[in-house]
């Protein structure tokens, strides 16, 4: 039996609360919409409570590329002591590192700023169409079944599920079914940053550097190790196909992976993110064979621990702190939008007219064991996300956001980080509140997106004049 929300009615439902549903809900809540978020998680945050960087929103050059609700949600976390920074890699990207136990706290309290209903520990499992649009979606918790009804749904599951059972077409993957690893990261505390870079100033050859020409500058790779010590930050990315790592694996000391990736999340705590694990060949969207992985990759979480403990310097008195609080998904579905993001747009850095956010994270595709492809955006520069990528093919009143957006697999592989994810998000959000008042009844596709740029600017998000 469906029972309906009584004395509730949404203008903006959006199903997904990792960093684009809390993009979306935000943008949408800010500009007057009665915005109820819902996820089948316990919280809300996703990717962004892990510990890993926010990627994708400051570009090579040092220019910051998305702002607006991150910026926001970076200033809470900074009041709270729990933003650590932004640092360059010395291979490929500047990223912004922040305290994920700080983080969890600070999104909240931007959605509560703004009036954003929560419904969590909730599955949206089915829709209600007529004609092009989608009139409800049918969630279910402990309440039983529950039909919501919306002026607009913001699609930011990740796995394109509402545009999908709306009767979106979609791809998945590579042409040959591949998919990239799941991963889970972990954190370790009590590491010390000085012996580790000290290490890695004398052994440029185990680490990742130099792999954008603008961050190289021109710099040997000894040069680049200096530059990292300098910066004084543990951010250290040891590579698969190095001779460090490489032996490691060979000897079974590790595991076959293409990284040991490692990036600061608190300096009083002295702790830092690990990004390493992987298991290959599993199809995110069957739970069963997802779930498979939790053991494969706990064993890995310690396997890297005991690793790192025994071969890194500044590990010595390091130990374990958290293991993230969810399996990482990097890929299932792209839902076919009015337009399709393509490799040569992210790789060129291209921009749009109708352009509504940006990215500049390198084409970054994870593939099984040391398998790894990451081709930067040209000259250190940023690419626009086109409304028209968040507007599914054949629905009315549905745009999607975040992962599952309208991507070849190359372009989503760059789209996919959590900077231009929070920034679609925040898009989406902002044009289905003004969706009520500027193009009521109307398609998305008949948009007026140089206004949506207009409102966007206004409220601090970067549209224009990046690199
Ligand atoms: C291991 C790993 C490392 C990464 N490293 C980085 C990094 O260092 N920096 C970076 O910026 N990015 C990184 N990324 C990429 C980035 O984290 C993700 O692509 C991004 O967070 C995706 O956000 P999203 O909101 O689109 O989707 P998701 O985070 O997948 O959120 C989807 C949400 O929807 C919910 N949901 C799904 N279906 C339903 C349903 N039917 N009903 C209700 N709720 C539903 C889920 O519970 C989830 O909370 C990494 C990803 C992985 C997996």
């Amino acid at each position: 039996m469906w029972t309906p929300i009584h004395n509730r009615r949404i203008d903006v439902l959006v199903i997904g609360a990792g960093a684009a549903g809390v993009g979306a809900a935000i943008g949408a809540a800010r500009n007057g919409a009665t915005t109820l978020l819902v996820d089948v998680g316990p919280t809300v945050g996703g990717e962004l409570l892990t510990g890993m960087t926010i990627d994708g929103a400051v570009n090579a050059r040092g220019e910051l590329v998305v702002s607006g609700t991150l910026s926001e949600i970076l200033e809470e976390c900074k009041a709270m002591d729990g933003l650590v920074g932004t640092f360059n890699d010395y291979r490929l990207i500047r990223y912004i590192c922040y305290d994920p136990e700080v983080m969890k706290m600070a999104i909240i309290k931007v959605m509560a700023r703004y009036g954003v209903k929560l419904l969590l520990y909730t599955f949206a499992d089915d829709v209600v169409v007529s004609g092009n649009r989608v009139t409800g979606v049918m969630v279910r918790n402990k309440a039983g079944q529950t039909l919501i009804e919306a002026d607009s749904v913001i699609d930011c599951s990740g796995d394109g599920d509402i545009a999908v059972m709306a009767g979106a077409e979609f791809e998945i993957g590579a042409k040959d079914g591949d998919l990239q690893p799941i991963s889970i990261m972990f954190r370790m505390s009590g590491v010390e940053a000085e012996p580790l870079l000290r290490f890695v100033r004398e052994h440029p050859e185990y680490v990742a550097v130099g792999e954008s020409e603008v961050i190289r500058d021109g710099r040997t790779d000894k040069e680049l190790v200096e530059s990292l010590y300098e910066q004084g930050q543990p951010c250290v990315f040891f590579k698969g196909n190095g001779p460090f790592l490489s032996d490691a694996i060979d000897r079974k000391e590790m595991f076959p992976t293409a990284l040991i990736m490692i990036q600061p999340t608190s300096g009083p705590r002295k702790e830092v993110c690990i990004n390493s694990t992987r298991v290959w060949n599993v199809d995110p969207l069957k739970t069963d064979q997802l779930s498979a992985t939790m053991s494969p990759l706990f064993d890995q979480v310690w396997t890297c621990v005991n690793f790192l403990k025994n071969r890194v310097p500044g590990f010595e008195q390091a130990y374990f702190a958290a293991v993230a609080p969810r399996l990482g998904i990097r890929e299932t579905r792209r839902v076919l939008g009015e337009y399709v993001l393509t490799d040569e747009d992210v790789s060129t850095g291209r921009k749009f007219d109708d352009g509504i956010a940006k990215g500049c994270h390198h084409i970054d595709i994870h593939g099984r064991g040391r398998d790894q492809v990451r081709i930067p955006v040209a000259d250190g520069g940023s690419y626009d996300i086109p409304f028209r990528c968040l507007v599914p093919k054949g629905l009315d009143n549905v745009l999607v956001a975040g992962r599952c957006l309208s991507a070849t697999r190359a372009a989503q592989g760059t789209a996919r980080t959590m900077g231009p994810c929070i920034a679609m998000g925040t898009a989406a959000g902002t044009a289905a509140a003004l969706q009520r008042t500027e193009n009521a009844e109307n398609s998305f596709r008949d948009f007026p997106v140089a206004r949506l740029r207009e409102i966007l600017k206004s409220q601090g998000s970067i549209i224009d004049g990046t690199h």
